[in-house]
């Protein structure tokens, strides 16, 4: 097996997840009675180029499917940190009526939209169409297809070339990174820009994250690998945001190598914090193993206890973080009554292995659980605060990541 990216032989095992079923296979209840697929979830880093990445590859199309039941809307927060976004693009590339903004992966037209009231011209690339179809009722051109280089040459015949070209959280779900980022190259005009958020390695190696680890998500970047790949398609980064999103991800904004545009402070300034963590060591990858069986261990440990005292657990956001944690620890729907989700399409479905009932948030209300598990651990300020009447009946938060906290 080799690297992705630098082709060298993958050897050093990051992390071994076990199996598990794909994470965004929601069960109905007659899909419960059936048999599951489990697919093996081994992370290997390739020492050469230190590329994080997964070792199988599933079957791509059976992944992305047309059910496939995530909308980006649904989280308030979110959406506030897209809209600053625009408006901060907007300002720094003076987009205007002429210009061209392309997203890869616009999902529900979460983001595009907001550039709609200023008549900047938008294109939507997302393949599943379920998701598509809302960004077009929104008045989001969409084409609905995954994004490499064939895309980026049929774009390119029809003349369409992007100023801003946005990948949000894309990066690190394509298989393969390399034709991906080479399509990037070809729809960028002249002087545009590419942005792309993804989850930082730094971030999810430091606070034990390890449930952001799942099929569909085939790399897990750090700048300095991101940067070689760039590189080796002739695009430059020249500036890093550090954000808060899902559990701390960076931004890079990157150009053609021989675009005018200065490098800046900040890529510099990440690439040596990284460097300085070890990021360019083997040794740095070599320990998340111990640290990630500490978190299993006290949410079991937890989970048990509760249960011997006859208490009851439910659980908070039927995601995939959730998925990848509650299969790696083995629990099942004995163990935890039910979950709530906001999105009403994985509503009366179960989640996949652990067949725990999803279910709307007013069961929390009818059945007053003594404690509530937050599986998004990224967004429990937003999660806490909209649940806090559960302190009424002495209900307590858990929190199982960066370590068991209960509150
Ligand atoms: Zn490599």
């Amino acid at each position: 097996m080799n690297c992705r990216f630098c082709k060298a032989t993958l050897e050093l095992e990051f992390i071994d997840l076990i199996n598990s079923p794909a994470s965004n296979s929601y069960l109905s209840n007659q899909q419960l009675n059936e048999p599951e697929i489990f697919y093996p979830l081994k992370v290997f880093v390739c020492e050469s180029c230190f590329l994080v990445q997964i070792d199988e590859y599933k079957r791509f199309d059976s992944i992305f499917d047309n059910n496939y039941a995530y909308f980006s809307s649904f989280s308030t927060s979110w959406l506030e940190h897209c809209k600053n976004y625009v408006e901060q693009m907007t300002t720094l590339l003076n987009l205007n009526e002429q210009s061209q903004v392309i997203e890869i992966a616009s999902n529900d037209g979460y983001l595009l939209q907001y550039f709609l009231p200023k008549h900047i011209k938008v294109l939507g690339i997302e393949p599943t169409k379920n998701t598509a179809e809302i960004a077009v009722l929104k008045g989001i051109p969409c084409i609905t297809e995954f994004f490499g280089t064939i895309l980026a040459h049929q774009l390119q015949e029809k003349q369409i070339k992007a100023d801003l070209l946005i990948g949000n959280n894309v990066l690190a779900h394509v298989p393969d990174i390399v034709d991906f980022v080479r399509g990037l190259k070809i729809v960028l005009q002249h002087e545009g820009v590419i942005t792309m958020e993804f989850p930082h390695l730094l971030e999810l190696v430091t606070n034990s994250q390890f449930d952001t680890i799942y099929h569909e998500h085939f790399s897990y970047l750090s700048l300095y690998t991101v940067g070689k790949i760039f590189e080796s398609q002739g695009l430059r980064i020249f500036k890093v945001d550090k954000l808060t999103t899902h559990g701390g991800s960076i931004r890079i904004y990157a150009t053609h190598q021989e675009s005018k545009r200065l490098t800046e402070d900040s890529y510099e300034e990440v690439l040596k914090e990284e460097l300085k963590a070890g990021m360019d060591n083997r040794k740095y990858y070599i320990n998340f193993n111990a640290k990630v069986m500490k978190i299993k261990l006290d949410l079991l440990n937890f989970l048990v206890q509760a249960k011997l005292n006859g208490k009851h657990v439910a659980a908070y956001g039927a995601a995939a973080k959730g998925n990848t944690l509650l299969n790696y620890c083995g629990v099942k729907s004995d163990m935890i009554d039910f979950v709530v989700d906001a999105n009403p399409v994985k509503q009366r479905k179960f989640l996949p292995a652990s067949h725990i009932p999803i279910v709307g948030e007013e069961e929390i209300k009818n059945q007053k659980p003594d404690y509530v598990l937050i599986l998004p651990w990224n967004l429990k300020d937003e999660i806490t605060k909209q649940l806090r009447y559960i302190h009424d009946w002495n209900g307590q938060f858990v929190i199982p990541i960066p370590h068991l906290e209960v509150i």
